[in-house]
């Protein structure tokens, strides 16, 4: 079988696989969730080490990604076990003419199907083959076919060998988990383009995932595009917070850029800080922090590249002051960068607003509250937002949470964004290009309702209502 034959051979398995495997029970699903945890927990001592050798991550990074993964997994399981994926309205019939009278009618929610899964580069567990994409299709009752990232191939087969043991174990259907691999765009194009596949998720680059977004349109038959596309994750520091303390928070922000040499979608890459006296003893006070700060060597060398071509574009800006020296390109390991931009400028050059991924940051500053909220309005969609120093209310600080909550996913008024909680609250997505579906999440208990389809059942016979929204 070529290559190509492969994955149309994964799809149409996935296909074969998910009729049954959306009838399967709630309760079978989250037996299956808890048994990839436990197997993933019993593999840490050689998985941990092996994801270490292809990403240069560090092994207390990579053994609390792991911890993650199984919390994950296990979380939806215990939201099947309470009821999530087959909830059910039902409005009881109504005698007399319409509009008041209708029907009995039950809304339920069946899968989509098989969802083509892109693992990303930066998480090779906690976004790869068992991470939270694939955890909340399995949940939602929808078998997966995992494209594996090229950063991280030799773990990628290997989590992927333990996914199938623990299915085939649990004696499902081999479909329910797939697999597929080579670092080309033609396996992606292919996978989207299989007919059986039924959706996307994907973390990754703008134009990787632009490209997947137009080539799941174009299908005969459009299929759902998830897709996580990047994000610059504004943050805007306040005269209130400047006025307490500008060193605390500077340091704690510099290691939130650095943290993982940058390469978290909701690393802080624009900070907003006011013109003034208080605002330059906390720019010069990040820069110092900066400088202390050791990130370790990128993801793969496409990653380091383009990290290296964003932060020249910066430098060789002419609105943008560099406030440390741009990384040599032929070291091993990225040095931090911070630059300092205008408002205005800022808000005029639209190449600013751009993520650029790895330990690097804009300084803009501003003049007021509405030249922040004009930043906020030209990055346009984010992951998130923080405001630091919005404690007290009035109207600059209301107009700012609305400017906020209008382009972000998560608003934070405290702590940075890097790092996220997975919890059925959680909120990871928002306007593009944060999300090409700003409605959904891809962290959080809630992106299982990305691969849930509601079905309205009118005047459905009993034993259809015994199933409890249960799809038959
Ligand atoms: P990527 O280049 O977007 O790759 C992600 C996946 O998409 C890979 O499986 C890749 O396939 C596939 N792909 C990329 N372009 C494609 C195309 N035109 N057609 C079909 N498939 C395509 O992401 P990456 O390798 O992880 O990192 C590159 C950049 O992505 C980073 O510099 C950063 O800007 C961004 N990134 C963002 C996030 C985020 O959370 N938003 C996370 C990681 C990376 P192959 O590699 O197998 O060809």
């Amino acid at each position: 079988m070529s290559h190509l034959e492969s994955i149309e051979a994964a799809a149409l398995a996935a296909g074969a696989a998910a009729g049954d495997f959306a009838a399967s029970s709630a309760a079978a699903r989250a037996r299956l969730l808890r048994a990839l945890a436990d197997a993933l927990e019993a593999g840490r001592e050689s998985l941990v080490p092996l994801a270490d050798r292809e990403t240069g991550l560090g092994l207390p990074r990579l053994g609390g990604e792991l911890d993650r993964t199984a919390f994950q997994l296990r979380g939806f399981a215990a939201q099947l076990e309470r009821g999530a994926a087959h909830r059910v309205e039902d409005d009881p019939a109504v005698a007399g003419a319409p509009p008041a009278g209708r029907p009995r009618l039950t809304r339920v929610r069946v899968p989509l199907g098989p969802v083509a899964m892109f693992a990303a580069s930066n998480f090779p567990f906690a976004f790869s083959v068992l991470g939270g994409d694939t955890a909340s299709a399995l949940a939602a009752g929808c078998p997966v076919v995992v494209k594996a990232h090229p950063a991280h191939p030799m773990l990628s087969r290997r989590t992927a060998e333990l996914a199938q043991r623990v299915a085939l174990q649990q004696a499902w259907p081999e479909g329910v988990f797939q697999f597929v691999e080579g670092a080309s765009i033609e396996t992606g194009v292919r996978l989207v383009q299989a007919p059986g596949i039924a959706a996307v998720a994907f973390t990754g680059s703008f134009r990787g995932g632009m490209a997947l977004a137009d080539v799941a349109a174009r299908r005969p038959r459009p299929i759902p595009f998830f897709g996580e596309l990047g994000s610059t994750n504004p943050l805007i520091v306040l005269p209130a917070l400047l006025a307490r303390d500008a060193e605390g928070p500077a340091a704690t922000l510099a290691q939130s850029i650095c943290q993982g040499s940058g390469q978290f979608c909701t690393s802080p890459g624009v900070i907003v800080v006011p013109v003034g006296s208080e605002g330059d003893v906390f720019v010069s006070a990040l820069a110092k922090a900066l400088c202390a700060q050791s990130p370790h060597r990128m993801l793969t060398e496409g990653i380091r590249g383009a990290f290296d071509r964003g932060v020249s574009a910066w430098a060789e800006s002419p609105s943008v002051h560099a406030l440390l020296a741009p990384p040599h390109r032929d070291a091993a390991v990225p040095g931090p960068f911070l630059g300092e931009v205008a408002a205005n400028d800022f808000v005029a050059d639209g190449s600013l607003h751009e993520e650029v991924f790895g330990p690097g940051a804009l300084v803009v500053r501003v003049g007021s509250h509405n030249q922040a909220i004009e930043v906020l309005q030209a990055i346009g969609g984010s992951l998130t937002v923080t405001l630091w120093g919005v404690e007290v209310e009035g109207e600059a600080a209301r107009a700012l949470v609305r400017a906020a909550s209008r382009i972000a996913g998560r608003v934070l008024f405290a702590g940075v964004p890097t790092g996220v909680a997975v919890t059925g609250a959680q909120q990871h997505g928002g306007p593009f290009p944060a999300s090409t579906q700003p409605w959904s999440t891809s962290v959080g208990y809630a992106a299982m309702d990305r691969f849930l389809r509601p079905v309205a059942l009118q005047d459905a016979p009993a034993w259809v209502l015994a199933r409890q929204g249960v799809p038959c």
